[in-house]
């Protein structure tokens, strides 16, 4: 790696050594006996990855499918769920953009309502503000947000919808590689392969539960997802593979399973703990900068750190920050426009160093902050 100060795992983190070597290994073997061979001597590596993510995520093989990305997973298991006039849709405060659009949509074509759940005085999803009853569908929750550090809780949500019969969504494309999930509880997750995880961009992953996917009506299918058994008929998958398509990018999916292995061989405990250590040392040290002021809200936190600064705006501080070698990123209302419009705020610096980045580096950080602010 170069001198460059990487605080950008919640954008796209910088995938390990193992993860390029199979990616570009499996590119350059394609060169050398065409996709389909290099494909089929890969097949024992490829069935496996489905153990290896179910091992990430605390489910079973049969219940994990392959995507392209977060968004991807997110429309197509968001699409399967049936939805009329007068259903209710919850949401968090901090919903993401990319899935806030799709529901607004559907919200207009249904007539279903989607409503906003209040958060706590720590602004986490307030469990006891849930207003729960047969007619809410589908909880859309969160895990960590895109645009701050708070951790939303996500087995006492799960415990509360399954008494009305509502689905839970979890969004954990920013926990996912830096939180243990293994024993969350959850009808539906969505990861991305590109951030605390270190794959490579355009993979991701969608977990529906067995019995949740009998619920659910798959809409975007082919003839895998879906056998074709005769001339007017086809039989869909009984796994969750009926989400997958018959194309993809074989070289990234095997990227995307060293990526996992490679976080699992680590432990998501300890890097968990690592990222905790980096998270708190940046976020405390920006505390103290005169000028500075840190806008995580929470009060279990993740990698995420964003701040402002009184004098800088975020986008030149951030593009200050890069040309001295510190690569942050700034989170836009739109990607977050419940939580940011409720916070008066329209852009953060947003900085997320994972276990890679030394506490030394961590700190020269801090002070390269210091002189820009
Ligand atoms: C990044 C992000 C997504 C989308 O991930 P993609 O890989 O771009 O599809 C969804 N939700 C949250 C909270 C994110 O931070």
């Amino acid at each position: 790696m170069s001198d460059l100060i990487f605080l950008d795992s919640a954008g796209s983190s910088i995938p390990p050594a193992p993860v390029v070597d199979e990616v570009v290994g499996h590119l350059r073997r394609e060169t050398e006996i065409g996709g389909y061979r290099a494909a089929a001597e890969r097949r024992d590596d490829l069935e496996a990855g489905y153990g290896v993510l179910a091992e990430l995520f605390g489910c079973e093989p049969s219940e994990v499918a392959f995507t392209d990305s977060a968004t991807r997973s997110w429309l197509t298991a968001f699409d399967a769920v049936p939805l009329a006039k007068g259903d209710r849709v919850l949401v968090t405060e901090v919903e993401y953009g990319g899935n806030a659009v799709p529901m607004l949509r559907r919200a207009e074509e249904t007539g279903a309502t989607i409503e906003v759940v209040p958060s706590d005085r720590h602004g986490q999803l307030d469990v006891d503000a849930l207003d729960l009853d047969e007619r809410v569908k589908l909880i859309s929750l969160v895990h960590v947000p895109t645009n701050g550090g708070l951790v939303n809780p996500v087995n006492e949500v799960t415990a509360k919808a399954r008494e009305v019969g509502a689905l839970v969504l979890l969004d954990a494309c920013q926990s996912t590689g830096q939180i243990d999930l293994s024993g969350t509880d959850y009808d539906m997750l969505v990861c991305t392969g590109r951030k605390w995880l270190r794959g490579p961009r355009g993979t991701g992953a969608l977990v529906v539960r067995d019995d949740v996917r009998r619920r659910l009506r798959p809409r975007l299918m082919d003839h895998s997802a879906a056998e074709w058994t005769d001339l007017d008929r086809f039989e869909p998958r009984d796994d969750a593979r009926v989400f997958e398509l018959w194309e993809f990018s074989v070289a990234d999916r095997l990227g995307l399973i060293a990526a996992a292995r490679y976080a699992l061989a680590k432990g998501l405990d300890v890097i968990e703990a690592e990222v905790g250590e980096r998270a708190r040392r940046l976020r405390e040290g920006l505390a103290a900068l005169p000028g500075i002021t840190v806008q995580d809200l929470g009060e279990r936190r993740s990698g995420i750190v964003t701040f402002t600064s009184d004098r800088v705006p975020p986008m030149e501080l951030k593009d200050r920050l890069w040309d001295d070698g510190v690569a942050v990123t700034v989170s836009q209302r739109a990607s977050t426009r419940f939580d940011m419009t409720r916070r008066g705020l329209d852009e953060v610096v947003r900085a997320s160093p994972h276990y890679f980045v030394t506490l030394e580096e961590v700190d020269q950080a801090l002070e390269r902050v210091s002189r820009t602010r």
